[in-house]
């Protein structure tokens, strides 16, 4: 089943056809010794994904409920939350966290630019802050979160560190065992999500707990969940042929092949790879004058916010776009309709990027504007080549 359309959105992402042939896979028995070997199988792959020495859970549901299991799992309701806000997915975990009865206290960067490190080691100074939620990648902003910087500064202050990944892992470096700068600095939750850098369909929370986390949830006698309660979980993530709520099946056989197209790949070429795509890719739309919205020091690898060009109208420009098959993201909120968003993570190839800055300036062409095409791709071509 080849795709039709090349979805170039902050995800879901393109899905390649062995992830879809194994999506068709036979709906064995979540309790079949064939497929449980499957689900074990895909379990290891995730812990080495994440590098974790602790505990994994892969759960049907999107990316929110890897952020709820992360926060409830965490933090007893009137405990402190400090939230490091690059944007809207950042912003996301205030009305999550405050539905649990946490208290949350939140530092924003403008959009497009960062929390800086004094700002967050300044407020931790007021002390009793349980964890603190980073945003990896913002997908609102295509700003990413420096780990080097705020690993130390939040670890130093004795909170948990929640890491929400869904838009980085499996393209940027999550490694839970890296110490930053101490043994004791290292990340506590790491979460993803199926559909964005890892190139399955949407469908799995994916979310990994280290032994620090995993004792924040031992000291708490319940939490204000049941599906959601990593207790729950934790017997069937250790023995997937346990019962505790039914598998999504077919979407662990789509994951489990996702994740072996991940570690074939290697995660060290792998995080290389988008590196080089994200620059890459905002150098050829800056041929037409597009400019992103991040500095390149502090640009995702995964997806990038690009500001439109004088008089180039959104939705004119997106349209146009999708009947020639490309799938293009507006902007949110104060951005909406002055940028546009493009994913180029997961499974994405070159190929496509060559062929979306072709279809962009032929799409201004049309639309009246200058386009150079063959200097667009030129520039793309050479920077994927040279990072
Ligand atoms: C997409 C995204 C989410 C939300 O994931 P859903 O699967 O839509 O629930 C959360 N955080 C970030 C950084 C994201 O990119």
């Amino acid at each position: 089943m080849p795709n039709k359309e090349m979805l170039l959105i902050p995800g879901p992402t393109p899905v390649v056809d062995e992830i879809y042939d194994a999506l068709t896979h036979e709906t064995y028995a979540h309790t079949d010794p064939r497929f449980v070997k499957i689900f074990k199988n895909s379990l290891e792959m995730t812990k080495k994904l994440f590098n974790t020495d602790g505990e994994v859970f892969v759960i049907a549901g999107s990316g929110t409920l890897a952020m709820e299991i992360a926060i409830i799992n965490t933090i007893a309701p009137g405990e402190k939350l400090l939230v490091i806000s690059h944007g809207y997915f950042g912003d996301r975990f205030v009305p999550l966290a405050k539905s649990f009865g946490i208290q949350v206290e939140t530092i924003q960067a403008e959009w497009g630019q960062h929390v800086r490190k004094e700002l967050v080691e300044e407020k931790l100074a007021e002390g009793g802050f349980k964890a603190v939620t980073v945003t990896h990648v913002d997908t609102s902003t295509g700003v990413m979160a420096n780990l080097d910087q705020l690993v130390p500064v939040v670890k130093k202050s004795g909170a948990l560190f929640i890491l929400d990944g869904v838009c980085a892992a499996a393209a940027v470096e999550e490694d839970m065992q890296k110490a930053y700068g101490d043994p004791a600095y290292t990340m506590d939750v790491v979460l993803t999500g199926s559909q964005k850098a890892i190139g399955v369909p949407p469908g799995l929370a994916i979310v990994a707990f280290g032994p620090r986390a995993l004792a924040a949830r031992e000291a708490m006698p319940a939490v204000t969940g049941y599906y959601s309660d990593i207790k729950n979980w934790l017997p069937i993530m250790n023995d997937p042929g346990k019962y505790y709520a039914t598998p999504p099946v077919n979407m662990i056989y789509a994951f489990n092949k996702g994740m072996e197209i991940v570690m074939s790949e290697g995660l060290g070429k792998r995080y290389q790879r988008h590196a080089a795509l994200g620059r890459a890719v905002r150098a050829g739309l800056s041929v037409y004058g597009m400019k992103p919205l991040a500095p390149e020091e502090t640009a995702a690898p995964t997806l990038s916010c690009i500001l439109y060009p004088e008089g180039v109208i959104d939705a004119e420009f997106r349209a146009r776009l999708a009947q020639k098959g490309m799938v293009i993201a507006g902007a949110l909120a104060s951005l909406s309709g002055k940028a546009f968003r493009i994913g180029h993570m997961g499974n994405a190839t070159e190929k496509m990027f060559v062929k979306a800055l072709e279809l962009v300036g032929e799409t201004l062409k049309e639309m009246g504007h200058e386009a150079d095409i063959e200097k667009a791709v030129a520039e793309f071509t050479k920077i994927y080549h040279s990072v």
